[in-house]
């Protein structure tokens, strides 16, 4: 078993922690913000629909920002405002809803996971965090706690981006604070911390504090209800590391929880020194050849030809124009005569290299990719008949094309 970590980085003081529940959710009551999810959750009666509504907003906030979200959450609820009504839908129409929000495979999993809640739990959701991250998938640690708080009141701690933040600054945690060792120390943490009485209100508490005050640059300490108990700005403020009674200093000897020997404090960063983390690893450099076939339609409106992604992987069951990954450093030329081969093989008939029209680049980052889409156009005269044994694929307007379940990436292109 690790050993223990030293008491300067935990909330070894009753007092002290007590304290800290108490700021944080008499500042929660006045500025919390107002959430749809959040009225859902206080509002609703039926233990099911409310942890079907955290469970929804969870997911959709998982790498989504909460301005973004809001009007995502709306149309959800309005079209799915139930577990039974989600199980019923569609994939192409959970695409359609999801398009533009990005981790196309969270909407995906959260309708195969509610058909499992309907079909195999008797449309009864798991009532502890233990069980939702057991039976639920797509439900991770994290969502697990988070809908078992909120919605059940259990009193178990979260851990996310804005939680890491804040108790790496709370208690002065420098090592790196996406490695195993640390996260299992901040869990331990926020199990200890989280109120009994009020549990899914502190946490929520807690990751608004990240959300909209301990935010990564700039953090507004000054309005900070928990800065008493934060180590970080006393240090900041002081200059040095607070005492803690009856404790040996650490950071002086190997400390598995203070900044490396070799990254010491920086007092021009303040509170921002924490958190830490290892380097990122750079995004996957990939270029993508892709196609805007155009004909005219039968009202003399221009349609264009839209093919289905594979169902696993990236955009997974997304709609695109005919694209066709490609090597590095190919030459323009070359890169349009593997496009033509490609698109030949959508239509069962000859393409002309020299007809692809050239017309620019996009870029588009996913999480771990940097993707430059190399667009060309082509119209087409006359009917084409596209050869059913390959993956669907439609014409439609730029009407139809905009409601269609298509990525951001698509779009821009
Ligand atoms: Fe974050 Fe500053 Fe508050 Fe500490 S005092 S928790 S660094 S906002």
């Amino acid at each position: 078993a690790p050993a223990p970590p030293p008491a300067r980085h935990l909330f070894s003081d009753p007092a002290e922690a007590e304290a800290l529940r108490r700021n944080l959710l008499a500042w929660y009551d006045r500025c919390k913000r107002d959430l749809p999810w959040r009225a859902l959750a206080a509002t609703e009666p039926d233990a099911d629909r409310r942890g079907y509504a955290v469970w929804v907003s969870e997911i959709m906030l998982q790498q989504t920002q909460v301005a973004t979200v809001i009007d995502y959450y709306n149309r959800w609820m309005q079209k799915w405002p139930t577990l039974q009504a989600l199980a019923q839908a569609s994939l192409e129409e959970v695409n359609e809803l999801w398009a533009g929000l990005g981790y196309y495979s969270r909407g995906k999993r959260l309708q195969e996971a509610a058909r499992k809640v309907v079909c195999e739990l008797a449309g009864r959701m798991p009532r502890t965090a233990e069980d939702l991250q057991k039976l639920l998938p797509g439900v991770g640690r994290y969502t697990a706690g988070a809908i078992a708080s909120i919605s059940y009141g259990q009193a178990t701690g979260v851990v996310d981006g804005n939680v890491i933040r804040v108790l790496c600054r709370l208690r002065c945690i420098g090592a790196d604070s996406s490695s195993p060792a640390v996260i299992d120390r901040l869990w331990d943490m926020a199990n200890v911390l989280v109120d009994r009485s009020r549990p899914g209100d502190f946490n929520q508490a807690l990751m608004e504090l990240g959300a909209t005050v301990c935010v990564p640059k700039s953090p507004l300490c000054g309005e900070c209800p928990v800065k008493q108990q934060c180590q970080a700005w006393r240090r900041k403020l002081f200059g040095k590391a607070p005492p803690v009674p009856d404790v040996e200093d650490c950071g002086v000897g190997d400390c598995p929880l203070c900044p490396p020997a070799t990254e010491p404090w920086d007092s021009s960063a303040g509170v921002t020194n924490f958190p830490r983390k290892a380097a990122k690893k750079p995004p996957r450099a990939m270029r993508t050849a892709t196609c805007v076939l155009e004909r005219r339609g039968c009202h003399g409106a221009p349609e264009y030809l839209i093919v289905q992604r594979p169902s696993s992987g990236l955009l997974a069951g997304l709609w695109e124009f005919p694209s066709l990954p490609l090597a590095q450093d190919l030459q323009e030329e070359k890169e349009k005569e593997e496009l033509a081969d490609h698109l030949q093989a959508w239509m069962g008939r000859p393409v002309a290299a020299k007809g692809l029209q050239f017309i620019g680049e996009v870029i588009h980052i996913f999480s771990h990719i940097h993707q430059t889409y190399v667009v060309y156009s082509l119209h087409l005269d006359g009917d084409v008949t596209l050869d059913p044994a390959l993956s669907p694929s439609r014409w439609v307007t730029e009407d139809e094309f905009h409601a269609s379940a298509v990525s951001t990436a698509m779009k821009k292109v």
